[in-house]
């Protein structure tokens, strides 16, 4: 069987992508490898309606309801390879199975690199975080670090006070100069020059003279590189960010691989939760649009330079009646079926 589409990645992303073409009566197909990026954190925050609730059983309640429509397929495995043969994809996954789709949405995610200090990892994703939005408030507004991993820090260290009264840990990573030490004044920061050995406790900052600061809660940017290969695989662009690459996509989340679309984490400088989901329903409208399209653009117009639902629609209704007499004539495929 050739699905519709193939989703790799079923978490956030991937699952709300699953839901737009499920919705649509689409035989979707999700492969997910179930490392969701947030496995480490107890408590998800700042998603409208889940605000507190467990980052696992937002995912199991989402997948629950996808399920519940009949057009949809689950496996549990690892999308190994993919490539395009002839107009559809293939994509093998790490049990052996092979699956063809028309349509592909990856939804794959981005794997962080943490700092290398004895007792950070430990800690990663319960005092240990790197976005104030998510984990910031439950702090109580008590004393919080930022471990500087690079003068992007700076951007970290000027938020923070906003969360608790905050220390910056340079920790050899970079030099302030006397803009950033002045802008850090203003926004009543303290500067610690002294590396870190390790850290203890919730977040005891352990430093090389002896010193140990208690802290509520430590913030770094980590360095994030793409979970998966596949993207580079199928020969997606890629974007640097500030963290890392992610998937270059046009405005409905179509890489630059015609019927490769990209959502999520994956597909942004970076990313939450909220941001998925939302990405993941535009991606999936759009890989659902350009199947119905898809002769729309073989006879010139692309469905990607418009607005989804219902412009597109519209447009490409009159891209066919301007066109209408010529194409016809001709025996344009643009009148033929409205499927690929
Ligand atoms: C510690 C921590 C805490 C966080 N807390 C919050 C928070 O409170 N609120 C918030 O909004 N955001 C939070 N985030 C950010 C949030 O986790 C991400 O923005 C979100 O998970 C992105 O969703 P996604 O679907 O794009 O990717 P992910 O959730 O990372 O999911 C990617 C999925 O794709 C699967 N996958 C990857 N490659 C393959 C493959 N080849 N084959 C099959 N499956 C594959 C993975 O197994 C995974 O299930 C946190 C992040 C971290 C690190």
């Amino acid at each position: 069987m050739t699905f519709d589409a193939v989703i790799i990645g079923g978490s956030y992303a991937g699952l709300s992508a699953a839901l737009q073409l499920a919705r649509a009566r689409r035989n979707v197909l999700v492969i997910d490898g179930g490392s969701r990026r947030n496995r480490f954190a107890k408590a998800s925050h700042g998603f409208l309606a889940q605000d507190g609730r467990a980052p696992g059983a937002i995912a199991a309640t989402a997948r629950t309801q996808l399920m519940a429509y009949p057009t949809v397929t689950w496996i549990d495995a690892y999308a190994a390879a993919s490539r395009l043969i002839g107009s559809d994809f293939s994509v093998e996954t790490d049990n052996g199975e092979s699956h063809a789709a028309k349509r592909l949405i990856l939804a794959t995610g981005v794997a962080d690199h943490l700092p290398d200090i004895p007792g950070l990892a430990e800690r990663w994703g319960h005092s240990v975080f790197h976005c104030p939005y998510c984990h910031g408030y439950e702090l109580g507004a008590g004393p919080v670090g930022v471990l500087a991993s690079s003068a992007l820090s700076m951007h970290h260290a000027l938020m923070l006070p906003d969360w608790g009264p905050t220390t910056l840990f340079v920790n050899e990573a970079f030099a302030p100069d006397a803009t950033q030490l002045d802008q850090l004044r203003r926004r009543e920061v303290t500067l610690e020059y002294e590396p870190i050995t390790k850290i203890s406790g919730k977040a005891d900052i352990e430093l090389k003279d002896g010193r140990v600061i208690a802290l509520n809660g430590l913030f770094t940017l980590t360095r994030t590189d793409m979970a998966s290969p596949l993207a580079e695989q199928l020969g997606c662009t890629f974007e640097q960010g500030p963290l890392g690459p992610f998937i270059q996509t046009n405005m409905v989340k179509e890489t630059t691989v015609p019927g490769v679309f990209a959502c999520g984490d994956a597909a942004r400088a970076a990313g939450s939760v909220a941001l998925a989901v939302g990405d993941g329903a535009l991606a999936g409208a759009s890989a659902h649009q350009s199947l119905i399209f898809a002769t729309c653009e073989a006879s010139g117009y692309r469905h990607a330079d418009k607005l989804f639902s219902p412009v597109s629609f519209i447009t490409c209704v009159q891209f066919k009646s301007k066109f209408g007499r010529h194409a016809r004539e001709s025996g344009h495929p643009v009148f033929q079926s409205g499927r690929k």
